[in-house]
């Protein structure tokens, strides 16, 4: 069902990484503004993050795995003592924009500004410049991939694409994608915050892991890739972290189940390329240059 699988290190048979967007209240301050000080059970509920991060890398010692965590730079200059936990675990912290910004709303000049800022903030407070980008929710612009390969970065993690790794190529270069997708997200199977305009059904933690697992048991039999998109305020969550403990349990005794961080599956992907034992599907940027023609033949909407 997967026509280029990537051979796995160690024979293993699906690259597995638990990823951590840590908004905390960043969201809140960009979408409110000035109202965002005075909505208390909002922020509590965006700063649980300092109640399951240490839970979360906890879980993480116990189950002895390295994972990634993408960081608004804010929240990093915010709650500086959980980014030395996270650094301490040995985990990696990866870019995910400064205020977790819209770049589809910003200027080009204004996104590059943010980005620039972002990757500043990173490198002063872990010592290196991050190697990989989320955009927040998903924000990709025409620009992103530009900014990605002229700063350095080795991989993105914000598109939806493929089972496997990808490349993205214009004119600058190429990067390397490693998709996610919705389902993976913890955002549409938990999160109800009439605040942030987002007002889904809760579905127990049973229920969530279910649809990850299903997920999972896909990857596995195909050889593809599994990234979760959670947050530390959703899944971190008592009942809900209980049972990705039980989750990477499972996932673990199946045997042939590589843990990595992001960095670390793009470094592999790469090696793959350079020795030519792998060869990805390229995408090249833009799909589109302008609106489509046909756009313009007569009213459509
Ligand atoms: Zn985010």
């Amino acid at each position: 069902m997967i026509s280029n699988p990537v051979p796995w290190p160690d024979g293993n048979k699906v690259a597995c990484a638990i990823t951590f967007d840590i908004d905390t209240d960043s969201i809140l301050h960009l979408e409110h503004g000035e109202n965002a000080p005075t909505m208390l059970s909002t922020m509590t509920w965006l700063k649980y993050d300092v109640v399951a991060i240490p839970r979360i890398l906890e879980m993480y010692k116990k189950y002895e795995i390295k994972q990634t965590f993408f960081y608004p730079a804010w929240c990093m200059e915010r709650y500086p003592a959980l980014v030395e936990m996270i650094l301490e675990g040995g985990h990696e912290i990866a870019a995910h924009g400064y205020l977790h910004e819209n770049p589809n709303k910003l200027s080009p000049e204004d996104e590059l500004y943010w980005f620039e800022r972002q990757i500043e903030v990173i490198r002063k407070m872990t010592g290196k410049r991050p190697r990989g980008w989320r955009a927040p929710l998903y924000n990709y612009s025409k620009y992103s991939t530009d900014y990605l390969i002229d700063q350095g970065f080795i991989y993105d993690a914000s598109l939806m694409g493929d089972d496997v790794p990808y490349i993205l190529k214009t004119d600058k270069g190429q990067i390397i994608e490693l998709p996610s997708h919705w389902a993976m997200d913890d955002w549409p199977h938990y999160t109800h915050a009439p605040d942030m305009h987002y007002m889904m059904p809760i579905k127990s933690p049973d229920e969530a892991m279910n649809v990850f697992m299903s997920e999972f048991e896909a990857m596995y039999k195909y050889g593809g890739l599994w990234v979760t998109v959670w947050h530390p305020f959703v899944s971190g969550r008592l009942a809900r972290c209980e049972r990705v403990g039980v989750l990477i349990e499972e996932m673990q005794n199946r045997g042939g189940v590589w843990f990595a961080t992001m960095e670390e599956i793009a470094n592999h992907v790469q090696a793959c390329i350079d020795d030519g034992s792998w060869s990805p599907r390229i995408d090249e940027l833009p799909y589109y240059d302008a609106p489509i023609a046909e756009l313009k033949d007569r009213a459509l909407a």
